[in-house]
């Protein structure tokens, strides 16, 4: 479009065109063709503001996608750690519990393990105020009466959810 302005504005510089209709005719196409020669560098400049502006938002959403893998990256290593350390728990607790069974006796232990597989992994529960720490239930007066007057070696359990009760020096008796 340029090459035909320059071409037409050549033509017209040259006086070989010398009808007053034909130089009009050349003078118009000259001005049209700059007109749209503008029009396009405005859709030039447009298309270029907004691959611009694109490009800053690539730019943005790639930052942003770096911080959140960073922070997945945080919360991973978090996580690994966390399990690691409840892996240690778990270890140290089991071999724990190896040396207090041992020393439990064995009928009162497969008690407990039934008690426990029933009961939701809670065999037994400290008796506090009054009430059993397993179900939450305050117990009976008969109840409180019956643990009271048993023997320190006596199993005790819950008339409500059956769990072996633990006394202590809190129990409310
Ligand atoms: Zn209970």
């Amino acid at each position: 479009m340029r090459q035909r302005a320059v071409r037409d504005q050549k033509r017209l510089d040259s006086g070989a065109v010398s009808s007053p209709k034909d130089l009009e005719n050349l003078q118009r196409e000259i001005a049209s063709l700059a007109k749209r020669q503008g029009d396009l560098e405005d859709v030039v400049l447009e298309v270029m503001e907004r691959r611009e502006s694109a490009q800053e938002r690539v730019a943005e959403l790639t930052e942003r996608v770096g911080s959140v893998q960073g922070r997945i990256d945080d919360a991973t290593v978090r996580r690994d750690t966390a399990v690691e350390g409840i892996d240690g728990e778990v270890a140290s607790v089991t071999k724990e519990r190896e040396v207090i069974s041992g020393s439990v006796p064995p009928a009162l232990l497969s008690l407990y393990d039934k008690l426990r597989a029933q009961q939701g992994g809670v065999g037994a529960a400290k008796l506090y105020a009054r009430s059993c720490q397993g179900c939450r239930q305050e117990l009976a007066i008969t109840e409180l009466n019956e643990i009271r007057s048993a023997a320190p070696d006596t199993v005790v359990r819950c008339e409500n959810c059956r769990r072996i009760l633990v006394r202590t020096s809190e129990s409310g008796l």
